[in-house]
């Protein structure tokens, strides 16, 4: 982003010292310029007027308005009461005109709206807009602007860094040494740098370099070499310069639904897939845990505004109409041979109406399946409802990657119940705590505890954990996470109070095993560690039901490992033991 703002060439002839941090500043301060620019500045300023002090100069304009002011109107009086024409007018009344243009002039500066600045300044933003409409990349533009407002009147000075010394790392060829230049001069925008070149890889080389030489920062520990830049393009990432590791821990085998599946998850959270794998521990020992798949549905839901309330009625009476569901999935289910529709719920706010779509996507999470689906129909309704004003293709009542009632009711994407019952012995031998501690545990913790806190699908100890772990392994969109970790894990004891049957019930798990993350090198071969890697051949969505299942298994073995760690008072010590290597971290100072 820094990148981009350097792009642009400084269009006002005002200068900064380097240790101004170069171009980019002078940017903000074309935009927006600060208090300590304004009094730095040369541009001339209405209480230059005079050399007076402020004070001074403020009285004698002020005299001078407001008396004549007043003579021209006694003139003017004068002349209709003597029948004299306006239009002559003596040499005094010609010098009081003047005067009062001259006063009025600096009043008008006194009061902010002073012209010879703002005639100074326009035309740069105006530049400015100009570029910005024209650039496809003007909405990461636009977030500059909302960085670089000037800071409130009270905000304390912020402390100037020195300009570090520019990181020169040298390059392959002359020519890519030139292709540097260019970038950070501003002349080759960062962004084009693939298609220009041809090459992915060389492009994020380049961009790298260029990237340590402006912000004068390095990038050592982020790798570069060993990554495939092409399968990112116009797909994954904009912009790469390189890419981070997180590893890759197993936790299994799970025992599924009569299956072992060995789960691989993505972290740097000491403890997570060891807790994660002691709970597998249990669920084997104890015959496995069984999920079932309750629905299967990706939403979306645009919102569309008319002029009166009832009209917007009049459209959700007609999609909840059964006879008009038919016709609808027609449209609907053009969009993809796997896109189906479900079904279509509507929630109205005044004249505006939420309509959410709700379709089976084979084994793409279906984001854009559905999307697509919805632009169909949306086209469709238009033919009838002339007067329907779409605002936007989502209206956030579908929901996606906010924490939303809707979802938590009513569900999105996979919606899973997964349950296990573990033999006392072994929530004593593996888990060492007993079925009652678990019990009264997760009812004080997870239920009540969760209820204190208004949580919102939170009724567990740490799905979210498990979830982030095995998407990010799997590819799946980790912002997903929000809803895809809502989940109520129950405990009860069973069979006479010995033995405890827990489960963890998950209605908006978002996953898929084709498009987005999921065909990428590392993200594919976890996926194909688990059996769910691509598109069903012969049962389209069966994948991606299953990773579901997986994801929700892994939940169930994660909280029981956890509940029991809490219930033991083992939680700090394990996480002390796993959780803080050795390693003095006051020597990762940044450099
Ligand atoms: P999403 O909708 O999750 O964003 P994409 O649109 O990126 O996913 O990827 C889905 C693509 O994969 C579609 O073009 C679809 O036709 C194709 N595809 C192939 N096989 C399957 C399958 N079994 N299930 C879903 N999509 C599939």
């Amino acid at each position: 982003m820094q990148m981009d703002s350097r792009r642009r060439p400084p269009k006002s002839s005002r200068t900064t010292s380097s240790n101004d941090g170069g171009p980019l500043h002078l940017h903000h301060k074309q935009l927006a310029p600060s208090v300590d620019d304004r009094s730095l500045s040369p541009t001339p300023k209405a209480s230059d007027a005079l050399p007076l002090p402020l004070y001074l100069t403020n009285a004698i304009f002020f005299t001078l308005f407001f008396s004549v002011a007043y003579y021209l109107l006694h003139r003017w009086r004068d002349k209709i009461r003597n029948s004299t024409p306006l239009h002559v007018v003596t040499f005094a009344e010609i010098a009081a005109i003047v005067s009062l243009m001259a006063s009025f002039i600096y009043l008008l500066g006194f009061f902010g709206i002073d012209f010879v600045q703002s005639f100074i300044t326009r035309p740069s933003h105006d530049a400015w807009d100009l570029e910005d409409t024209a650039n496809p990349n003007y909405l990461i533009n636009e977030d500059h602007r909302l960085v670089t407002c000037p800071p409130p009147a009270n905000t304390p000075p912020i402390p100037k860094i020195p300009n570090p010394e520019p990181i020169i790392t040298p390059l392959a060829s002359v020519e890519d040494e030139e292709i540097v230049k260019s970038v950070t001069d501003g002349t080759l925008p960062s962004y084009s740098l693939e298609s220009k070149l041809g090459d992915c890889k060389r492009a994020a080389v380049i961009r790298r370099e260029a990237l340590q030489r402006i912000t004068g920062r390095s990038l050592e520990g982020l790798p570069i070499e060993g990554f495939d830049y092409d399968s990112v393009l116009g797909q994954c990432c904009e912009m790469p310069v390189g890419y981070v590791q997180i590893p890759v821990g197993i936790a299994g085998p799970l025992l599924l639904n009569g299956m072992e599946y060995m789960v691989p998850m993505a972290t740097t959270e000491g403890c997570l897939v060891a807790s994660t794998n002691r709970g597998c521990k249990a669920m084997y020992a104890s015959g496995g845990a069984t999920s079932v798949l309750l629905a299967d549905g990706m939403t979306r839901a645009p919102v569309v505004r008319f002029e009166t309330a009832k009209r917007a009625s009049e459209l959700k009476l007609f999609l909840e109409e059964p006879d008009n569901f038919d016709t609808l999935s027609i449209v609907f289910n053009r969009s993809s041979r796997f896109a189906r529709l479900q079904g279509i719920k509507c929630s109205m706010a005044g004249k505006n109406l939420y309509m959410r779509f709700k379709c089976s996507t084979g084994d793409a999470m279906g984001m854009n399946m559905v999307s697509k689906g919805v632009q169909n129909v949306l086209d469709f309704l238009q033919s009838d409802f002339h007067d329907m004003e779409v605002i936007g293709i989502s209206g956030n009542f579908c929901s996606d990657k906010k924490p939303a009632a809707v979802n938590w009711i009513e569900g999105r994407g996979k919606s899973v119940v997964c349950e296990a019952i573990i033999k006392e012995e072994i929530v004593k031998k593996v888990l060492k705590t007993s079925v009652a501690s678990l019990v009264e545990l997760n009812m004080l913790k997870n239920l009540a505890g969760s209820a204190v806190a208004g949580a919102l699908g939170g009724f567990n100890a740490h799905a979210s954990n498990i979830v982030s772990a095995v998407f990010i392994a799997t590819g799946q969109d980790p912002a997903q996470n929000i809803e895809s970790s809502h989940c109520i894990t129950m405990m009860e004891a069973v069979n006479n109070g010995k033995d405890l049957h827990v489960s963890v019930t998950m209605p908006s798990i978002e996953v898929g095993t084709v498009g987005g993350g999921t065909q990428l090198a590392s993200q594919s071969a976890c996926l194909n560690l688990l059996g769910v890697k691509g598109a069903s051949k012969e049962s389209p969505g069966s994948n991606s039901r299953l990773l579901a299942s997986i994801v929700a298994g892994s939940v169930l073995a994660g909280e029981l490992s956890l509940m029991a760690a809490i219930a033991q008072g083992q939680l700090v010590k394990s996480h002390m033991k796993y959780n803080r290597s050795s390693r003095d971290i006051s020597k990762a100072a940044s450099s």
